[in-house]
């Protein structure tokens, strides 16, 4: 394969180790293990356009999710649009205010409109008792959030979508490896997506996978994501380029070997933040028929000004939370005025993300704990 561009990668610079926290960590695998896939890529030279290690990391995660139809494409925002484009979503779409913008952000990019319903209080997850008061002719899906993997309530959302024959479509960005009574959450809807992005808890660098209910729309999916097309010189269907490429892949298969130290690690960190700020902050009521996969760790406090006076003084210390997520997406300048979603702009206005990765030291996790505890 000849290319017209060769990225030159020279030796990482040694950097100085700072004493810097912030609210996440890129985990990066095993490098030997990583060189050996990288070798396989170049022996065959075949880097993209569903290669072996797609293939394989495919299967292997449909097994480790306990999922099937599952699609493997460039990120978790194309993962939503091509959900909507191959489930016919169009008209209206009922989701929440309280998400990363790329939930609202895809809708509109496809011609939806979002319509938001706001969200529980205490679980940060749609609020499923105001949903069916904002469907109109015009709605053709609700697209829940299963927010910092806290199961929404799925069992009255898939009511409500079957009453009125409406497609769900799960953000589950957060929800990798999360199991709801006994199997996967992402099993729930007629499509679940995942972000394998960089910062998330599973990763493949830039990533992102669809889980399908049904195997045709599998097929579909697979057609739009490499343009439509279906042989040589043959192109059924308008398409996209969405596909994910061998060194993702080769990135996804080192990282998910190692799951179980990260999520190991994770736990602990989780549980000592538990356990140093409950009767300090508010901490998210968690759905109790779901398991934790300790992707986030948000607490809420009393107080617009009492966060910003915590996060200042982390920051003044090198510590750098996350205000996730702020601002509440109603409040986006390029949709029209909505009806103001008062429990959404109360939660973003509140919330923090604490810093949580796997190297995260005790000690550096106390000075977080201290720094909150100190200004209470
Ligand atoms: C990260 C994220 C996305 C977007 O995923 P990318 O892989 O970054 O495109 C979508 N929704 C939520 C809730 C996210 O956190």
């Amino acid at each position: 394969m000849i290319n017209s561009t060769k990225t030159c990668l020279s030796d990482p610079v040694k950097l100085q180790k700072h004493e810097v926290i912030n609210v996440t960590k890129t985990y990066l695998p095993d490098r030997t293990k990583l060189d050996m896939y990288i070798d396989k890529i170049y022996s065959t030279a075949w880097v993209t356009n569903n290669g072996q290690l797609v293939k394989e990391l495919t299967a292997r995660l449909e097994e480790y999710l306990g999922v099937q139809n599952l699609l493997l494409v460039t990120n978790g925002t194309l993962a939503l649009q091509i959900a909507y484009k191959v489930l016919g979503i169009t008209g209206q779409a009922i989701t929440t205010p309280f998400s990363f913008v790329a939930t609202t952000s895809s809708l509109v990019w496809e011609g939806i409109e979002p319509i938001f319903v706001d969200i529980d209080h205490e679980t940060f997850c749609i609020d499923p008792s105001k949903i069916e008061e904002a469907i109109t002719p015009e709605t053709t899906a609700i697209v829940p959030v299963h927010v910092f993997g806290n199961a929404c309530d799925v069992d009255n959302i898939e009511k409500i979508a079957q009453k009125y024959n409406l497609k769900t479509i799960y953000d589950g960005a957060h929800a990798f490896g999360v199991q709801y009574n006994g199997r996967s959450l992402l099993s729930y809807g007629d499509a679940a997506i995942l972000s394998f992005h960089a910062t998330k808890l599973f990763h493949t660098i830039e990533g992102g996978a669809i889980i399908f209910r049904n195997k045709e729309d599998l097929e579909r999916a697979k057609l739009m994501i490499n343009f439509g097309i279906n042989g040589p010189d043959s192109v059924v269907e308008l398409g996209i380029n969405a596909k994910m490429n061998e060194f993702q892949a080769a990135m996804g298969l080192c990282v998910l070997d190692e799951m179980d130290t990260i999520l190991e690690q994770r736990a602990e960190i989780w549980s000592h933040y538990e356990n140093s700020l409950k009767g300090y902050v508010q901490l998210q009521k968690r759905n109790f028929q779901c398991t934790n996969n300790y992707s986030y760790f948000p607490v809420l406090f009393k107080s617009e000004e009492k966060l910003m006076e915590i996060k200042a003084s982390m920051n003044a210390n090198n510590i750098n939370p996350r205000r996730y997520f702020f601002p509440s997406l109603d409040t986006l300048n390029y949709l029209h005025p909505h009806v103001p979603q008062m429990v959404s702009w109360s939660i973003a206005n509140r919330i923090l993300c604490l810093p949580l990765y796997s190297e995260l030291s005790v000690h550096e996790q106390n000075k977080v704990i201290l720094t909150i505890r100190d200004l209470l």
